[in-house]
């Protein structure tokens, strides 16, 4: 599992950022909206696949969709809306026919694969779907891809979780693949297919290895989110108290506006590869919680041990944080953190907002948008039925 490159193909170069046009598969979710902000600022045409949902799930893209750029596009000369460079698609990755359809009809330059069922816990509970769509749908997309008349570049969002409790740290390109859980599985399954298909097709295939990263767009069932959403509650008085899982855990937690720019850099450089996506730094969960309760201006200490644990206001000495073993995982990765200097040096590509700066960020924009400043940020799809969040 190290053919991560293959230098030998000859790729036609990228074309202009005037001629670039784009799909993004998965434009509603966190990475895809800041993806679909950064290339429309680039001068592309976007498009984007929304799948139908009994409620609108656009949220995250209204703000596009809307608003004429501030600025002209780089490749024009008078102003231009963005919005009228964004086009939206119903489609679904289960429906490979109509998604084969709609790559004929649209013929992108580039696809980003950014969706699927991204929630590692819930792995556990619904394998089945989380490979169905991070899995098999990666290899009907290669292959709807392979059968186009004018080669496209595709990238694949692979992740972190492929290396589970990995032999090295920190993992690079070369680190074995060593799953723990079914999304690791799946995402495992698709970053190796990309290798194949791109030795074997001579495609131009990428994956971006990603280590997590987060965002006040991120969903509300992720650690970060949810520990600063329940800060912000607790701050405005809207919240008592709200339980976590595993707080020893640690993430290499970068930001995700950084981690999109990374995404376009590999479909525009010359050759086609996987890339480790990283800040290579590290923090606990009860790390990232005392940064964003002080960002608040809320001291938090941490009392107790295993399911006992507290974290507690050293103010009033309420109790804000419980530990609930529902939270916890039957298998967790490990430490996971990544050596990103290959991106480094065949992209120039370096991540500036690390773990603690992340917690503090995305504290400040949910205490405005809790405080009514922002409501645009505070996103309401939450799925109470959800056991594990
Ligand atoms: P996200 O916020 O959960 O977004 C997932 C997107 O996939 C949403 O647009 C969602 O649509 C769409 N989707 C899910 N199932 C679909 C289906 N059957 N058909 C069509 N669209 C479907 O995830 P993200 O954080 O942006 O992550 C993007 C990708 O990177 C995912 O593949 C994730 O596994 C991977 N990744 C993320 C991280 C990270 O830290 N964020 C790290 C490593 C890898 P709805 O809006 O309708 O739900
Ligand atoms: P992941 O790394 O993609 O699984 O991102 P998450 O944000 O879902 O989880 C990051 C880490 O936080 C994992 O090790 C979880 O076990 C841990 N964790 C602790 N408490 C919670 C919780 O209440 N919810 C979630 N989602 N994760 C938690």
């Amino acid at each position: 599992m190290t053919a991560h490159r293959q230098p030998s193909t000859v790729h036609r170069g990228a074309p202009s950022s005037s001629a670039r046009s784009a799909l993004i598969i998965g434009i509603t979710g966190q990475d895809g909206s800041y993806l679909a902000e950064h290339l429309l600022a680039g001068g592309y045409t976007v498009h984007g696949l929304v799948r139908r949902a009994s409620m609108f799930n656009r949220s995250r893209i209204d703000h596009l969709r809307a608003a004429p750029s501030s600025q002209p596009a780089a490749h024009s000369s008078k102003p231009e809306a963005q919005g009228s460079r964004l086009t939206l698609h119903y489609g679904d990755l289960n429906d490979r026919t109509s998604l084969r359809r709609l790559l004929k009809t649209i013929a992108p330059s580039e696809v980003y694969l950014l969706a699927g069922q991204s929630h590692v816990g819930l792995s556990f509970e619904i394998p089945e779907v989380t490979c169905e769509e991070n899995a098999m749908a990666t290899l009907g997309l290669l292959e709807a891809l392979r059968d186009l008349e004018n080669p496209v570049r595709f990238y694949h969002a692979s992740s972190s979780e492929i290396f589970g409790l990995p032999a090295d740290s920190p993992q690079n390109e070369a680190t074995p693949f060593n799953p723990v859980n079914p999304y690791g599985c799946a995402k495992a399954f698709a970053t190796q297919l990309c290798r194949v298909y791109r030795s074997a097709y001579g495609m131009f295939v990428c994956s971006g290895i990603s280590y997590n990263h987060e965002s006040p767009r991120r969903g509300e069932n992720f650690v970060t989110r949810k520990i600063t959403l329940g800060a912000a509650r607790i701050k405005a008085g809207r919240q008592a108290v709200f339980a976590l899982g595993n707080l020893d855990a640690r993430r290499d937690w970068g930001y995700a506006p950084e981690y999109v720019a990374a995404m376009a850099r590999m479909l525009q450089a010359r050759q086609p590869g996987d890339y480790v996506l990283a800040t290579g730094k590290t923090c606990s969960v009860r790390d990232f919680a005392t940064a964003a309760f002080a960002e608040l201006g809320l001291e938090l200490k941490f009392k107790g041990k295993g399911a006992g644990e507290t974290g507690v206001r050293t103010d009033t000495g309420a109790v804000v944080i419980t530990i609930d073993p529902r939270f916890h995982r039957p298998a967790d990765a490990a430490n996971l953190t990544g050596d990103a200097s290959l991106a480094k040096k065949a992209l120039g590509w370096a991540p500036k907002v690390t773990g603690t700066d992340v917690a503090r960020l995305m504290a400040r924009v949910d205490r405005e948008a809790i405080a009514g400043l922002k409501p645009e940020t505070c996103f309401k799809h939450r799925d109470r039925r959800v056991r594990r969040d």
